[in-house]
């Protein structure tokens, strides 16, 4: 596209140089092509027009940025977790980049999770979200409480001759209504004191008898749907994976996207801070520039710090899974230190501002936003804090004062 490729490694930390290609095309990507398209939307948009999202997704597919989970034998292109970390950070920066599920210029892809089903499954549900021509919801969470799913999800599914029938209900699920499937998580057995309760993952679609959704407005523009099941008829072929598995299959799902998760928080972040800086290099005082106040100048030098921080937990959670290693405490570290640092560099970013800061012509307050629901989404962080702090204690006996 004619533009040099940065010679600084700004975000040096183990990227191999085919990673540096990659991120510096996709941030020229996102400058050049999408950027100028997300400046006609209206503040809280959330997609493009129709026209605009097809020739931007053609792009992205040329340039190989598309079906990036998606296995090879069902037309993907799978990539590393330390490049689709990489993908999430730059792509992020514009909410048309992708990380909204379906709706920008990198399209958007089944849950990986339906991989694990039937050919007849792949064939009706997968490949046709391969293909932009399906978009589908994930639902876990229910009105009981969603950070302990395994225990909470009291959503029932008994067996009836060649169905099963679903009756509950599901919270905060986002994209549920207008989505062509779902992915929905119910219990097939109670628990016992000697074992957990048996959770299954059935394939729903929104055409079926007894299914029904409510739009939650929430803070920020993409709305989740509260799901309600009543007598809902499920065929027995919708079945995702084993009956009483499918605790398992949520699980990975969630740890596997918990890296670009917190790579895209980051991105927004980043953004925000390079915004700011830009800003108090040009707004005066009455005695010098903003830039040149030791105020503004820590804010400045924490963001950068804490950034870089997060940065390097993200590289190392992905570094690991590209390994081979399960990643799950990892992830758990780099999505809570990830969230909560974006969440505190665009709130610092506002400050710098002042009253430009929260003015709906600038994306600051819409990041603010949609970080706060970054904290709650994906495992909030006080469950990742408990995934860590019993994953220390349980590998450490004492240090070298105590034995
Ligand atoms: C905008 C949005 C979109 C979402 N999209 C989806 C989706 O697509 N699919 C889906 O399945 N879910 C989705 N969720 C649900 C999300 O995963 C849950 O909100 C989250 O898991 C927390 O569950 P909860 O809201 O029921 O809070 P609760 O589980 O009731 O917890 C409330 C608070 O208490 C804390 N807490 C809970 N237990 C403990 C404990 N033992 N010790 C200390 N603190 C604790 C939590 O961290 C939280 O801060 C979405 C949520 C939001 C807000």
């Amino acid at each position: 596209m004619g533009i040099a490729i940065e010679e600084e490694n700004h975000y040096g930390f183990r990227l191999s140089d085919e990673l540096i290609l990659l991120r510096d095309q996709i941030r020229r990507f996102m400058r050049e092509e999408v950027k100028p398209i997300e400046d006609t939307l209206p503040h809280d948009a959330i997609g493009c027009g129709r026209e605009d999202r097809i020739r931007l997704r053609a792009m992205a597919e040329a340039m190989g940025l598309t079906r990036l989970t998606v296995p090879e034998e069902y037309g993907g292109n799978p990539v590393s977790a330390m490049a689709r970390a990489v993908i999430a950070e730059e792509s992020s920066k514009c909410r048309l980049g992708g990380y909204a599920p379906a709706l920008g210029a990198f399209g958007g892809g089944p849950p990986n999770i339906i991989w694990g089903g039937t050919p007849d499954q792949i064939e009706r549900y997968g490949i046709p979200c391969v293909e932009g021509k399906m978009r589908a919801f994930v639902a876990i969470t229910e009105p009981t409480g969603g950070s302990d799913p395994r225990n909470n999800i009291s959503t029932r599914a008994e067996r009836d001759g060649d169905e099963w029938v679903l009756n509950g209900r599901k919270m905060w699920i986002t994209g549920a209504e207008g989505a062509d499937f779902g992915i929905l998580f119910a219990r097939t057995r109670d628990g016992t004191a000697e074992a957990p309760p048996e959770i299954t993952a059935f394939i729903v679609e929104p055409t079926f008898f007894g299914i029904n959704f409510n739009e939650i407005k929430v803070i920020r523009a993409l709305s989740p749907y509260e799901i309600i099941l009543e007598n809902c008829r499920v065929p027995v072929g919708n079945v995702l994976g084993t009956v009483g598995q499918g605790f398992g299959v949520a699980q990975s799902w969630l740890v596997d996207a918990r890296i670009p998760y917190a790579a895209g928080c980051i991105g927004m972040a980043q953004e925000a801070l390079d915004m700011a800086c830009g800003w108090v290099k040009q707004r005066p005082t009455r005695d010098g520039m903003l830039a040149d106040k030791q105020a503004i100048q820590w804010m400045i030098a924490d963001s950068e710090v804490e950034l870089r921080a997060a940065r390097m937990l993200v590289y190392d959670a992905a570094s690991k899974v590209d390994a081979g290693q399960s990643g799950k405490v990892d992830a758990s570290i780099c999505k809570l230190y990830g969230t909560e640092t974006a969440g505190r560099v665009v709130d610092r970013a506002i400050q710098m501002f002042g009253g430009m800061g929260v003015a709906q012509e600038m994306p600051l307050e819409r990041w603010y936003r949609e970080l706060r629901v970054k904290r709650i989404g994906e495992g909030p962080s006080e469950v990742h804090r408990m995934v860590i702090a019993r994953d220390k204690l349980r590998n450490t006996n004492g240090g070298v004062y105590f034995s």
